[in-house]
């Protein structure tokens, strides 16, 4: 009897591939009536698998594959536009991008293109730019089809979905996992993967039993729409001034990549004094929209652990406990990824993952929270 707690990505992830493997007994749970509620619905859906660390981009080179090619009867709609996305730099911060992004480790996908070429798709762009790099293949999800078709392959093999009830404790005896104490009653289970997200940092009602993992709230903001933006246009990410982009339901979506450490009730609540960088990001980089007037603005949780790396894996504190949480900004790009890893953990075979041994919790005992990224 395996429980999960939490039907995002992570968790409507490995929920899937335990079903996939043959796990039965399998219960997934969320506090919400509907799942995806908060960092899956939350954010920007851009599939982007150049990431500095290697580890990472060996989950998200993973991940793309399956997106890119899921199983027959996944989904109905393609779980990808395949928009294309450009990582940029402007002459300062041009050798701390190419010290990465030219490593087929970190990278692979990409090239390396004239700004010109940017400049051509998004004629609306400030120059400035020193150098870019093309990954065609990416751009931007349908995060609702990836989350239902994760969701409904899960309940075709058997799982069971409880949505509404929270957890508020995990029961243990004699060292390991006994049970859940939910709104409903106590669950008697065996093992239980936390997948909570921004609620991650401590396993539900247990402070022995804490992470150092921190949610940080970021904002969105999609422009008035205006007919002359070209829809197909491509996601594009100007790395070391911190600002992306991509065409939104007639406008443009963006960020300023605004990174603020919160307490997670407090994760979604906007704060309209970042709509000033963003206001000066954009005057710099698409000043023609600087004044199209904002037709929504929201926050969400990126959760991280202090390496940046995802928690995926059984905690040696408690036989029964695992993690598939702290996934960052990365988790919809690496979901899939996140969701057979921590299937693997949990059911096996164990996970033969040149990587995965990089995720486990026990790297992070002993280490306090601190939010400094
Ligand atoms: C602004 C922004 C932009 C982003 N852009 C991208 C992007 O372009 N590409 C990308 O790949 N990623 C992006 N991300 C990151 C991505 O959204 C997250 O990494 C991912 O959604 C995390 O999924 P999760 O399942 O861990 O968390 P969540 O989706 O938050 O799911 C956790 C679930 O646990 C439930 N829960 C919590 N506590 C309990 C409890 N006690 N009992 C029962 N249920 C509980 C919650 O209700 C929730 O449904 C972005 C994030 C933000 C905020």
């Amino acid at each position: 009897r395996i429980a999960i707690i939490g039907a995002g990505i992570a968790g409507a992830a490995s929920a899937y591939y335990l079903a996939s493997r043959g796990a039965n007994h399998v219960i997934l749970l969320d506090k919400e009536r509907q799942p995806g509620t908060h960092s899956t619905g939350r954010n920007a859906a851009i599939l982007r698998t150049a990431i500095s660390d290697p580890v990472l981009h060996a989950m998200a080179r993973e991940s793309a594959a399956f997106y890119m090619n899921p199983p027959e009867g996944f989904s109905g709609p393609p779980l990808l536009n395949r928009t294309g996305l450009y990582l940029a730099a402007t002459a300062d911060a041009e050798e701390k991008l190419r010290s990465w992004i030219t490593r087929d480790d970190c990278s692979m996908g990409g090239h390396e293109v004239a700004t010109t070429e940017i400049h051509r798709r998004v004629p609306d762009l400030s120059s400035g730019l020193a150098c870019a790099w093309s990954f065609p293949a990416e751009g931007v999800f349908d995060v609702h089809a990836i989350l239902q078709g994760f969701l409904r392959g899960a309940r075709a093999g058997g799982v069971d979905m409880r949505l509404g009830c929270s957890v508020d404790g995990i029961r243990a005896h004699e060292g390991r996992v006994k049970g859940l104490e939910t709104h409903e009653g106590f669950l008697p289970v065996d093992a239980v993967l936390v997948a909570t997200g921004g609620w991650a940092k401590v396993t539900p009602g247990d402070k022995k039993l804490e992470l150092p993992i921190v949610p940080y709230r970021r904002h969105l903001l999609v422009t008035a729409p205006d007919p002359t933006l070209n829809s197909r246009g491509p996601a594009v990410w100007i790395g070391e001034d911190d600002f992306y982009f991509r065409p939104e339901s007639g406008g443009m979506l963006m960020s300023a990549c605004d990174t603020f450490p919160v307490k997670p009730e407090e994760g979604e609540l906007s704060d309209s004094s970042v709509l000033e960088t963003l206001g000066q990001k954009t005057r710099r980089w698409l000043p023609r929209l600087a004044e199209s007037g904002a037709a929504h603005f929201w926050a969400g949780m990126r959760t991280f652990a202090p390496d940046e790396r995802f928690v995926v894996g059984p905690d040696p504190r408690l036989e029964g406990l695992h993690w598939a949480a702290g996934l960052g900004g990365h988790g919809i790009t690496c979901g899939a990824a996140v969701g057979n890893l921590a299937a693997s953990w949990l059911y096996g075979p164990s996970p033969d993952h040149h990587c995965s041994k990089a995720f486990l919790p026990q790297r992070l005992l002993g280490i306090k929270a601190s939010s400094s990224l």
